[in-house]
């Protein structure tokens, strides 16, 4: 797929070389300055710092969380997120604003930090929006919520914002957007109604035995052997008790037990991953998970296994007629063959918690972050990889015009 060359994002935003080079200097900045989920404060103090330069109002959520709010008078109201933290990952690329960031996990554990997932893109095209928008007030009624959510690498910051009161503190939105850079062709954009990124359950399980002597089997009862039959028997509830055209995941990601060769342990410990797109697809498979592990330990004669929930993440769902209207925008400002259809994703965000406490409607969509030539190569790097640094323009471009389009399509007078 080639881009419309013709309709280079550039031409369409009506910013000056000014704005343009501002851009730019944003995106360098944020991408030179990582921070650890739930620990964006001078991310959060620079995105502040520009809204008062732009006169908009704001006000902290959630801790790290900032949301300006951009009043025009009486109109509709409109939400806008961006994520703001980063990744434990040590950059590997060679760009001049690379990241040489250090931080320290929640256990203490020190780390390099890098934008590996390319939120600094996210933040940069909404901090260049409501720049546009501040500059145009006879273009546009109503209010616009500038949402620079924090945390959404660990599923913490929609839910702290909400938690703290995000919809009392601000107007209630008609509709919420949000955007997320991917592998893909910068200057095209992917799109889809309905279910687009999974729900996903994390949850870590003890398994109790007994312990003995590896040599008397009998004085014991043995959490390997009954933890192999649960990570393989849970295997089994995809293959053989979903619909094949639903689509679910189920992955053990750790398995951690014993010390010495010769001692059967007293316990083992797993933890697993969850994917589904549906709300019955996710019961069934949460209840089939539950019905696997508490009969194979009854079959071992073990004692009941404990099962704590790690985190959550909400299912995104596009709700069918704002997707279909905003598709529409999007063409006109991107070039038809820019927008194209998305695949839903097996992956996971946070963004669904906020529309979803409100229950308004919501779309979340997609836009490419690499050059023809690195698509060509089929070596693009994926999101969290240590190479996962988008190409610039037109990609910072591309995600302004398409916010700033979903914002006026609400608002414009
Ligand atoms: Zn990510
Ligand atoms: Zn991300």
């Amino acid at each position: 797929m080639s881009t419309d060359q013709s309709l280079q994002p550039a031409d369409r935003l009506e910013l000056g070389e000014d704005l343009r080079a501002r851009m730019l200097e944003f995106y360098r900045h944020l991408h030179a300055n990582p921070e650890l989920s739930m620990q964006e404060h001078r991310t959060a103090e620079f995105i502040e710092a520009h809204l008062d330069t732009l006169g908009i109002e704001h006000v902290r959520v959630g801790g790290t969380g900032v949301v300006g709010v951009l009043r025009n008078g009486d109109g509709p109201v409109v939400g806008f997120r961006a994520d703001t933290d980063a990744l434990p990952i040590e950059e590997d690329s060679a760009v001049a604003y690379r990241s040489t960031a250090r931080g320290t996990l929640e256990d203490g554990t020190e780390v390099p930090v890098m934008h590996g997932c390319g939120h600094d893109t996210h933040v940069t095209a909404l901090m260049t929006a409501a720049e546009v928008l501040a500059a145009d007030r006879d273009g546009w009624a109503g209010t616009v919520l500038l949402i620079f959510q924090p945390g959404e690498e660990t599923a913490a910051g929609a839910k702290a914002m909400v938690e703290d009161g995000l919809w009392e503190k601000v107007p209630r939105p008609e509709v919420v957007y949000g955007q997320h850079v991917m592998p893909g062709l910068a200057g095209t954009v992917e799109i889809v109604p309905g279910a687009v990124m999974a729900y996903a359950d994390s949850w870590k399980v003890t398994l109790f035995g007994e312990q003995s002597h590896g040599s008397q089997p009998q004085d014991s009862i043995d959490p390997i052997v009954l933890g192999a039959h649960i990570v393989t028997r849970l295997q089994s509830i995809v293959a053989r008790e979903i619909h094949p055209r639903r689509a679910a995941v189920v992955t053990v990601g750790t398995f951690h037990a014993g010390l010495k060769e010769n001692i059967i342990p007293a316990s083992a410990e797993f933890t697993l991953n969850i994917r589904t797109m549906d709300d019955d697809v996710r019961e069934r498979v949460l209840a089939s998970v539950r019905r696997v592990i508490a009969a194979e330990a009854a079959a071992s004669g073990a004692p009941e296994p404990r099962i704590e929930e790690l985190y959550r993440f909400p299912r995104n769902f596009n709700d069918p007629a704002e997707t279909e209207a905003l598709t529409g925008v999007l063409r006109g400002v991107l070039g038809e063959g820019n927008v194209l259809e998305a695949e839903p994703k097996m992956g996971s965000e946070d963004f669904g918690a906020l529309p979803a406490a409100l229950g308004v409607p919501s779309v979340f969509w997609f836009f490419g972050g690499f050059d023809q030539a690195t698509v060509d190569s089929g070596t693009m790097p994926v999101n969290h990889s240590p190479r996962f640094v988008p190409v610039p323009e037109p990609t910072l471009w591309t995600a302004a015009t398409a916010a700033l389009a979903a914002i006026r399509s609400k608002v414009a007078r």
